[in-house]
């Protein structure tokens, strides 16, 4: 039976200065105070990975090779046989918007899980491998079967369907992952009203993540989404010779799909303000996943751009 503290943390699993992976991260581990939702609640079960936990690596697919690092997309199971739990005895919860903790020896480092799955306990995440990064040489070698040890989820973003809201999501790279589990819980919801707003900014088309489940949800009326792209260059002699194609090059245009909107440009005030749509009623949200510098321009960029109020700006 769940105590009135829920699924909190045992008594060894509380924090200390040493959880956190020092990368000033918004939402610190060390300010964190999970607290269980109504879901986890109602299945009277525990939160498998409140504390350290082994996930086994289902799946290891190698997205894009290129100057700037290779991406990958790691599939997770809780391997509860590892960990002596009771199949059953626990589930997975990560909500919308929230990272979970990698911890290899004494490394650690966030990721933000893009999909998950309650009753199965799995997890996916992308993962940039950076040059000469310590957890990224781990994660280079990793192969299926491997057991890694998580610990989460971390954050504080909330969503509540009522009233009905303005929500921009601006997305920087593979910082796109996070924001998947906040659009579909609002576009999953037919009783929510909310509009969404998806911003993404990538170099090029061939770095934009997701486009296929992005035009799934722009089958729905309130999705708009618009791509920046401003090192889209295609080998014609034009766009070769400006460095970028141009916002009405014939090939890029080839390359979009329907209702795929993309601008060849940096994500800037001015371009913002064209998502405003003042007559729109509902309270402005700003969501802003990527590097803590983007984070700061787009946040700041915002509250003058989109009118939005600085207490409902969220950093994932
Ligand atoms: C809340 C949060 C969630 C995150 N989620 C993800 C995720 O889902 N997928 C993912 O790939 N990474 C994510 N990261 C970054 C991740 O935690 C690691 O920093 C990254 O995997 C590199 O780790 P490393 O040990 O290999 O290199 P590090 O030692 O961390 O970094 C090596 C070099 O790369 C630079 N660097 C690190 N991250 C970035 C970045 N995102 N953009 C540009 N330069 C960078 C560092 O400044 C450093 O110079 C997240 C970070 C935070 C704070």
């Amino acid at each position: 039976m769940l105590s009135d503290f829920g699924d909190l943390p045992d008594k060894e699993d509380l924090l200390q200065d040493s959880d956190c992976c020092g990368n000033g991260c918004t939402n610190c581990i060390l300010d964190n105070k999970p607290r269980p939702s109504k879901r986890v609640l109602l299945a009277g079960k525990r939160n498998v990975i409140l504390s350290y936990t082994k996930f086994r690596l289902l799946r290891r697919e190698a997205l894009e090779s290129g100057s700037d690092g290779q991406v990958l997309l790691l599939h997770f199971a809780h391997a509860a046989e590892e960990d002596g739990e009771e199949v059953g005895d626990t589930v997975l919860e990560i909500p919308p918007g929230h990272h979970v903790m990698m911890r290899v020896g004494s490394l650690l480092r966030p990721y933000s899980p893009f999909w998950s799955d309650f009753m199965t306990k799995e997890f996916r995440i992308l993962v940039k491998l950076q040059p000469e990064g310590p957890m990224s040489r781990h994660l280079q070698a990793v192969q299926p079967n491997d057991l890694l040890e998580f610990r989460g989820p971390i954050g504080q973003y909330v969503h509540d369907p009522q009233p009905a809201k303005c929500i921009y999501i601006i997305a920087q790279g593979v910082a796109i992952a996070p924001t998947m589990p906040l659009l579909r819980q609002v576009l999953d919801n037919e009783d929510d009203m909310s509009r969404l707003w998806h911003l993404v900014c990538a170099r090029n088309l061939q770095h934009v993540y997701f486009r296929e489940e992005m035009l799934e949800f722009a089958q729905f009326w309130n999705y708009r989404s618009c791509l920046y792209l401003p090192h889209q260059q295609c080998d014609t002699p034009a766009c070769q010779k400006a460095g970028h194609c141009a916002q009405e090059c014939p090939q890029l245009r080839n390359n979009l799909r329907y209702k795929e909107t993309a601008k060849v440009s940096r994500l800037d005030a001015s371009e913002l303000g064209n998502h405003l749509n003042p007559a729109i009623p509902g309270q402005r949200v700003l969501v802003v996943a990527g590097d803590s510098r983007f984070q700061k321009i787009m946040a700041q960029l915002a509250i003058q751009a989109l009118d939005v109020d600085p207490a409902n700006i969220y950093m994932l």
